[in-house]
């Protein structure tokens, strides 16, 4: 005897799309665009996010907060604007894989456990309406009998071990990112495990998990940059001011990690902005470019 399946395609994606809803609409009332994402190099702690006040002109902004529950205290002075951070992150990280292949990992084989939890999403809503009387309690005792065999029946498959695969998207994370929200940008971030740890005169991001896809792709040594503030380790020495020039120990922590120095991205982001002023300007008029030295 054939058993049915235990949901039909129709179902699987209707159910897929309610899992996706949910969880994004939970997400919409963050006020930190970057919970989960950024933390204070110094402690490890998150960063918080204050909301400005335009009135008394407070600029957005991100502090370190400690961590109380492990008597970690906020570190003094470790506070950045929002309008520094944000961009600062964007442009390490798109530094490094802006120029890449999306890719996005499928794990092959968690059947199970999604059809066990669409069995148990099935039996509450019986439940439920038994409990609104919407089902007589005999219709609800088969019905929950049957689910209960199907339950069993999944339990009991042999299925073969989860996989991780890769697949490209057909478009650069770049292109991703310049199309996605802030909210979206976020919960990608944190699906993947990426960690930005920020301090005053550097930013270290982990990858998490992207740095397979940025494996597979290739990997930007220090002597072909995507940019020159960027390196992954392990490992090539990069000077931080006042300290001597040598290898660094990784300030992550982690094996492979994304490095900026803040002057660097602050002296691109000022040479950008020129440029733009100029472009602004410089619209139908011949501009005199001063040669460099
Ligand atoms: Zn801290």
């Amino acid at each position: 005897m054939r058993s049915e399946p235990v949901l039909n395609e129709e179902e699987w994606t209707k159910l897929s799309e309610a899992v996706a809803s949910v969880k994004y609409k939970k997400q919409k009332g963050s006020t930190s665009p970057t919970v989960g994402v950024t933390f204070c190099l110094l402690c490890g702690s998150a960063l918080y996010f204050v909301k400005g006040d335009p009135a008394k002109g407070k600029h957005e902004r991100y502090r370190c907060h400690g961590n109380k529950s492990k008597g970690i205290q906020a570190c003094p002075k470790q506070r950045f604007w929002a309008e520094d951070l944000y961009p600062w992150l964007e442009s390490t990280l798109l530094g490094e894989i802006g120029h890449l292949e999306r890719m996005e990992s499928t794990t092959i084989d968690d059947s199970r456990a999604a059809k066990l939890a669409v069995i148990d999403g099935k039996m509450n809503q019986l439940l439920k309406e038994l409990q609104q009387d919407e089902l007589s309690a005999v219709a609800y005792a088969s019905q929950v009998a049957s689910l209960a065999q199907d339950r069993e029946k999944v339990t009991n498959l042999e299925g073969p071990k989860p996989v991780t695969v890769w697949t490209g998207t057909g478009e650069s994370y770049a292109e991703w990112w310049e199309r996605s929200s802030v909210d979206e940008r976020r919960e990608w971030l944190k699906k993947h495990k990426v960690k930005a740890y920020f301090g005053h005169d550097v930013l270290a991001v982990d990858p998490g998990d992207l740095i397979e896809s940025i494996k597979q792709q290739g990997i930007s040594y220090w002597d072909l940059p995507s940019k020159s503030s960027q390196v992954l380790s392990p490992i090539t020495p990069i000077s931080l001011h006042g300290k001597p020039y040598g290898k660094p120990k990784p300030l992550t922590g982690v094996e492979w990690e994304i490095v900026s120095r803040w002057e660097d991205f602050d002296a691109e982001r000022t040479t950008q902005r020129a440029k733009g002023q100029e472009e602004a300007q410089g619209a139908g008029e011949v501009t005199v470019v001063p040669a460099s030295a």
